[in-house]
């Protein structure tokens, strides 16, 4: 079975404090193994599809009012963030959300929390050989420059030995450089241990570059998706999204 769902997102409506639709019927598919990105304007529903998944909509009078998620097959519509974290799907918020006043390594250890094997010094080691310079950094997290401090993010993530992480802009702040390099490492991740992702993006030039396939979202609608190919390729993409040409 070569295109097997690991989350499926079917026809999703959201409603805000009982009024406020921003998600007008979404669906997403992520095959397992694959890296897809949702991309999208400011304010499009990019960030309330992903709170969704996460069972954080409820934190902001939120609520799924059509439609489905299934990760791995199973029902998480209604599901809260602890379940959700504990079956493998781990997301890295926007903003990074690290804890400042502990150390890289606590930090590290804070994405493992839910672990009870004796293989954690060593993912640490993982982690530290995709992103060698959180190793050279002994002080608090809080000095971290941002572009490490999202590096931090996406390792503690992988702390917990996830099946699939949510990324929510992890280009947010960075230099075009720092932007390249962390995209870079996230295919690695992706290749070497095969860990699904779905991408959240402004930035599509490098989050297409990353991605197998591609949704793009316009006022809490899909109105186009594709492979990489074809949304590179895609004229209305190249005008509106890829900076023209
Ligand atoms: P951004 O890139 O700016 O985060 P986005 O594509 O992630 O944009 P959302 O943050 O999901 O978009 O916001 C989509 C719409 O939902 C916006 O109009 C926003 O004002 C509205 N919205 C988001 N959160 C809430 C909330 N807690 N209560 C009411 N409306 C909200």
């Amino acid at each position: 079975n070569p295109e097997e769902v690991v989350l499926s997102i079917n026809n999703i409506e959201v409603v805000y404090d009982d009024v406020i639709q921003v998600l007008r019927g979404v669906s997403i598919d992520v095959p397992k193994g694959s890296i897809v990105t949702l991309l999208g304007p400011n304010g499009a529903g990019k960030s309330t599809t992903l709170k969704s998944i996460s069972g954080l909509l409820k934190t902001e009078n939120g609520e799924v009012t059509k439609g489905d998620i299934s990760f791995l097959g199973k029902r998480i519509d209604n599901a809260n963030a602890a379940e959700i974290v504990s079956s493998g799907l781990f997301q890295v918020m926007e903003g990074r959300r690290i804890i400042e006043d502990m150390t890289v390594v606590e930090n590290l250890r804070l994405g493992a929390y839910t672990r009870s094997d004796n293989q954690i010094n060593q993912d640490i080691d993982m982690v530290f050989s995709y992103f060698p310079r959180l190793k050279e950094r002994t002080g608090l997290a809080g000095y971290l420059s941002g572009g490490e401090q999202q590096m931090l993010a996406i390792g503690r993530a992988l702390m917990a030995r996830p099946k699939m992480i949510c990324l929510d802009e992890p280009s947010m702040g960075l230099s075009p450089l720092l932007v390249k390099e962390v995209f870079g490492i996230i295919e690695k991740i992706n290749r070497e241990q095969g860990i699904t992702m779905l991408l959240v993006e402004q930035n599509a030039n490098y989050a297409l570059k990353a991605a197998h396939y591609g949704y793009i979202m316009e006022s809490g609608k899909i109105v186009l998706d594709g492979t990489r190919e074809q949304l590179l390729n895609n004229e209305d993409v190249k005008e509106f999204y890829l900076g023209g040409g």
